[in-house]
């Protein structure tokens, strides 16, 4: 990811963003979260926020029902980069050690008291009250297809090993 930040001109932390911003939900997607994620100070996210954000790669939004809180979103522009970053980078492994691998890091996170930020598709509040329709049971919102495959702040573990 180094490498690639390089190549684009762009520091790590940024690179790091704009991965997240691609798979984050919208309960996910403030400064104070990403620093969560990442675990780095509110002020070095915020220095680098404003940084993807005077360069075009994404955009802040007020909340429409709390005025002092902003989200973040990626712009047309830093989605061609997250994926180049995907393209770039063979993630492919043995299927077989997948689920062991996942029991493994939902365990870490667990003893460390780190949030799991799984999608909804593995978290205890999703509901799915017929074909192709979900429901937050936390926020009572509905979701859309592609929101249930975001991650999620918010993600408690159906069990207590899926993420
Ligand atoms: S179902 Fe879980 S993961 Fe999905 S939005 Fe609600 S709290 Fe977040």
């Amino acid at each position: 990811m180094r490498k690639f930040a390089a190549e684009e001109g762009l520091q790590l932390v940024h690179i790091e963003i704009l991965q997240y911003l691609s798979v984050s939900n919208r309960y996910s997607n403030t400064t104070q979260v990403i620093s969560e994620y990442l675990g780095q100070t509110k002020g070095s996210i915020s220095q680098s926020l404003s940084h993807l954000q005077e360069y075009g790669f994404i955009k802040r939004t007020q909340d429409n029902n709390d005025k002092r809180v902003f989200h973040l979103s990626i712009t047309t522009k830093g989605l061609s980069v997250a994926e180049r970053l995907l393209d770039s980078i063979n993630l492919d492994g043995p299927e077989d050690l997948e689920p062991a691998l996942k029991v493994m890091l939902a365990t870490i996170q667990r003893k460390n008291g780190l949030r799991s930020f799984g999608t909804c598709l593995s978290c205890k509040y999703n509901q799915n009250p017929g074909k192709n329709l979900f429901v937050c049971g936390l926020t009572k919102e509905k979701l859309s297809t592609n929101d249930v495959k975001k991650i999620c702040k918010e993600h408690e573990p159906a069990t207590s090993t899926s993420i």
